[in-house]
């Protein structure tokens, strides 16, 4: 069984995705520490993460590097995003994806494309949104929280900037844009906390899945 949950930046479909899979007791994978990995080794390699050569390069990524915390920073999601758009980039990450997402046992993946080129056959698709302002309000306030960076000054003005960017090239980069599955479910949590949102995910998967 495959659950595909995509979904914007900071929408909170890592969270949703994470608990979805405990609850059901599947794995999980967040594909968008893989692009991170790559971001963040590209950086290492003192690469130019536009330029798509250098970033191909980078998918050739250590395994520990998906361990490192610093792959959660502002810094690493900026780079993801960026080596994000080059097709070669995500042609290296596929069958990674592919493979986990059909492993025995069943697997939620979150990311952008999940639903529409990773797992097409999924068994449920979970498109997760917010306003640009709420998406950005919680990831000031997770970074305040967890103090991830060392810029923990960063205004929420600015993280609002960010996130429109990085909405904008998820949405119109031309390979595997981040877009809505035509047979997703789409779920606002403009207003909802995080119980309530995932209260309410959950009751869509069970009822998409016929299970209690
Ligand atoms: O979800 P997260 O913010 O960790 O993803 C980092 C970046 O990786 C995103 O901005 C997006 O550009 C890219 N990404 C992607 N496809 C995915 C997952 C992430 O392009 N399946």
């Amino acid at each position: 069984m495959i659950i595909a949950v995509d979904g914007p930046t900071a929408s909170g479909k890592g969270t949703i995705a994470k608990r979805i899979a405990e609850h059901f007791g599947m794995a999980h994978l967040d594909t968008g520490l893989l692009y991170r990995a790559v971001g963040r080794q590209v950086a290492l390699n003192e690469g130019d993460p536009d330029d798509p050569q250098d970033a191909l390069a980078a998918c050739d990524f250590p395994d520990e590097l998906m361990q490192d915390d610093i792959l959660r920073s502002e810094e690493t999601g900026g780079l993801a995003s960026r080596v994000s758009v080059h097709p070669d980039v995500r042609q290296a990450l596929l069958e990674r994806q592919r493979a986990f997402a059909q492993q025995p046992g069943g697997a939620v993946l979150d990311g952008r494309d999940i639903g529409t080129v990773i797992a097409p056959d999924a068994n449920v698709k979970l498109f997760i949104t917010a306003s640009v302002q709420e998406r950005a309000r919680r990831r000031w306030l997770e970074m305040v929280e967890k103090q991830i960076d060392d810029e923990e000054e960063i205004p929420l003005s600015e993280i609002e900037k960010d996130v429109v960017n990085r909405d904008a090239r998820d949405i119109n980069r031309k390979d595997a844009p981040l877009k809505a599955a035509k047979d997703a479910f789409i779920i606002d949590t403009t207003s909802f906390d995080r119980e309530a949102a995932f209260d309410m995910v959950l009751d869509v998967v069970k009822q998409a899945l016929e299970v209690d």
